[in-house]
């Protein structure tokens, strides 16, 4: 068996692997898509120390750098089944084989709930962004709009309003959802419209957006904004459904850890976007990796 087998080969995957085989001890990776959500990624530019990458090359890092090790990689292999039995982890993967492991990191990240309107997909990356702390600087004395008036959307928006020219929310329900000190907040800002009861019809634009179509839901008219981005915020869904029934997770899926990474299972471990540590960045999932390989050692040499 393994001494640490890691689950998911995104940032938290490839640096908790790496923490891991620098003990000296038998550790493999299996993941879906080596590099994770930063294949996606165009530009990166709050990667401390590095002041502007692109996904795909820092993927190729990650991968250049879990190959300086003694580290089994089986890529494009999907897990869809955890348990426990007799003291080892098994894994059990989608072409049948079972993986064994003394310990066990989860790191099969999340993905962004996309809103499935024309433009979204063909403007990923030319105006139509997920992620404000990533991207909201590239809008800078622009409009933009953030779809969602949950909390994620109206912190995107507030979060936005201090970097872009203007910020138009759209909200699908007659009222936000956002926490009423957020929508207090949001309210105080000079550079803020809300619309509620609004149904997104399409992203617009020719080489990269222009703007947005959103069908008044009262009065079934057609509006169309004019606008450089479109910031959707309709949640953050983790990788996590093939746990169901075993790992402890929270209501919206995300794996419960402690501070060390630990989960309700003993010698399982979980990291970055997948669990429920706050805020989703590539440098946070990188450190909670490292801190769920260090928890996954201190667990092997207690045990
Ligand atoms: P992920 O990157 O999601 O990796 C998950 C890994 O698990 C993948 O290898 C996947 O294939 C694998 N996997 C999933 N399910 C299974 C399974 N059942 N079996 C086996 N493997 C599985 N962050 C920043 O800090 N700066 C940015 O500029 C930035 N821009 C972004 C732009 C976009 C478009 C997106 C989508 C995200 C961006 N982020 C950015 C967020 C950042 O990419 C994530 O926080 C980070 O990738 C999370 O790393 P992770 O390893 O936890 O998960």
């Amino acid at each position: 068996p393994f001494d640490v087998l890691v689950v998911g080969g995104g940032p938290a995957g490839a640096s908790a692997a790496i923490y891991a085989a620098r003990k000296g001890i038998r550790t493999g990776i299996v993941a879906e898509r080596f590099g994770g959500q930063i294949m996606d990624t165009k530009g990166i530019e709050n990667f401390i120390s590095v002041k502007y990458t692109e996904g795909p090359q820092l993927a190729a890092s990650l991968e250049e750098h879990v190959k300086e090790y003694n580290i089994d990689i089986m890529n494009l292999q999907r897990a869809k089944r955890l348990e426990k039995n007799d003291n080892l982890v098994h894994i059990e993967l989608e072409n049948g084989a079972v993986l064994k492991s003394k310990t066990v990191i989860l790191s099969t990240g999340a993905r962004w709930r996309n809103i499935g309107v024309p433009g979204e997909e063909e403007f990923k990356t030319k105006g139509v962004a997920y992620c404000p702390h990533c991207d909201g600087p590239l809008f800078a004395g622009k409009h933009v709009a953030v779809i969602g008036g949950g909390n994620s959307g109206i912190e995107a928006a507030i979060d936005l309003a201090g970097v872009v020219k203007h910020v138009t929310v759209i909200e699908f329900m007659p009222e936000l959802k956002a926490d009423q000190v957020l929508q207090d907040r949001l309210h105080s800002l000079s550079n803020v419209t809300v619309i509620t009861n609004a149904q997104t019809k399409e992203i617009t634009g020719t080489d990269k957006v222009n703007g947005l179509t959103y069908i008044d839901r009262a009065t079934g008219e057609e509006h169309h904004i004019e606008l450089a981005g479109v910031f959707v915020q309709i949640g953050l869904v983790p990788n996590t459904d093939w746990l169901e029934g075993t790992v402890e997770r929270n209501r919206m899926g995300e794996i419960i850890v402690d501070k060390r990474g630990a989960t309700n299972i003993p010698g399982v471990f979980a990291a970055g976007d997948c669990s429920d540590s706050p805020y989703k960045q590539i440098i946070i999932s990188m450190g909670s990796g490292a801190t769920a390989a260090l928890g996954a050692f201190d667990y092997l040499i207690r045990n």
